[in-house]
């Protein structure tokens, strides 16, 4: 299946009705499949069965804290992309998000098209897509360390060579155009 026919589903967690409302409406007009939930518990069990493309994650939800589903979803190897909303403008709040493995922040309140404009910039990091290790037979490529191993032996690859490979790898058993 190639990466960019997978359907754009996001998950939306959100304890406001309003918000969840105005959101998940406004992304489904822009052609996104959107689950939304709001609680901690719900978004780990819908994590848990669900590939999301992306999350948009409230901090301050009635069970817990948004930033437990990042280290957790971290912790068990899911690169997801997670964009956090939250009212809390703080540097410290940030950098710590960012630290427990969130990729973006908007703060509350904030405007629609930024929203948007953010979630299809974290769509188009390519490990977003199929996770950051692509694995082929004896090879596995980790995207993000840029690091190649055969049979579990770490090899060194040129940043060149490794663009090229893992292009190969993302569209394996088809015919990869020279240009591309
Ligand atoms: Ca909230």
């Amino acid at each position: 299946v190639a990466a960019h026919s997978l359907p754009m589903r996001l998950l939306l967690v959100e304890d406001s009705e309003r918000l969840s409302n105005l959101v998940a409406g406004g992304l489904t007009k822009e052609g996104f499949d959107v689950d939304t939930v709001t609680t901690v518990a719900e978004c780990l069990s819908a994590l848990a069965t669900t590939r999301f493309a992306a999350v948009i994650l409230d901090l301050g939800l009635p069970d817990g804290d948004g930033l437990s589903v990042v280290q957790y979803l971290r912790a068990q190897g899911n690169h997801t992309p997670v964009l956090i909303l939250t009212a809390r403008l703080s540097v410290g709040d940030r950098v710590k998000g960012l630290h427990d493995g969130a990729d973006d922040y908007l703060g509350k309140p904030f405007a629609f098209e930024e929203l948007v404009a953010r979630v299809r910039a974290l769509l188009r990091r390519p490990a977003s897509y199929i996770g950051r290790e692509l694995r082929l037979g004896k090879l596995a490529f980790d995207s993000e360390a840029r690091e190649i191993a055969v049979d579990g032996a770490q090899s060194a690859i040129a940043p060149r060579e490794a663009a090229v490979l893992e292009a190969l790898m993302r569209r394996s058993n088809r015919v990869v155009p020279k240009k591309m």
